[in-house]
C-alpha cells in the first residue's frame, strides 16, 4: 500500500504520535483521528488534528477518503469547542514546503485564543 492510501509510514513523526511511540499532549482520541496540543504554540490554544492514516497532505486526504476529510474538521469544532473557544477559532492546512508545511502527515491546525490577523503572513 503506497503512503497515500494511508498506510503507516516508519519515519513519519505523526504516524509515530497516532502509534504512541512519541508522547504527545493528546487533548481528543477518535477512531480515525487524533488531536494533541502544538510543541510551539502560535496562540493560546494551538492543537493538530490528524487522521491516523498517513496521507501526506489534506488534499490526499480528501482523494482517498472525503468522509476523513470531515471527521478533521468535526473534531477540530469539537477540540475548539472542550478548550472554551466553540465561535472562534482558526483552521489552517499548510500544504507544501512553500506554504509551510513541515511534516508531511497531513495535519490541520486549530488557533484559538487570541485576536488572528486577515491575511496571513
Ligand atoms: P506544519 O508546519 O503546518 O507542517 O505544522 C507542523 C507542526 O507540527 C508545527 O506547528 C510544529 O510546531 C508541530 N510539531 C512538530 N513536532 C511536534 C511534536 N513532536 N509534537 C507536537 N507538535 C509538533
Amino acid at each position: 500500500m503506497s503512503d497515500s492510501q494511508g498506510a503507516p509510514v516508519a519515519d513519519c513523526l505523526f504516524c509515530r504520535i497516532v502509534a504512541g511511540e512519541i508522547p504527545a499532549q493528546i487533548v481528543h482520541r477518535g477512531e480515525r483521528t487524533l488531536a494533541f496540543r502544538d510543541i510551539a504554540p502560535q496562540a493560546p490554544v494551538h492543537v493538530l488534528v490528524v487522521p491516523h492514516a498517513h496521507h501526506p497532505n489534506a488534499a490526499a486526504v480528501a482523494a482517498a477518503d472525503g468522509e476523513l476529510s470531515a471527521e478533521l474538521v468535526r473534531t477540530a469544532a469539537v477540540v475548539a469547542a472542550a478548550e472554551g473557544h466553540p465561535d472562534d477559532y482558526r483552521l489552517v492546512f499548510n500544504t507544501g514546503a512553500g506554504a509551510g508545511q513541515t511534516v508531511f502527515h497531513a495535519h490541520l491546525h486549530v488557533l484559538a485564543g487570541r485576536g488572528l490577523a486577515w491575511p496571513p503572513g
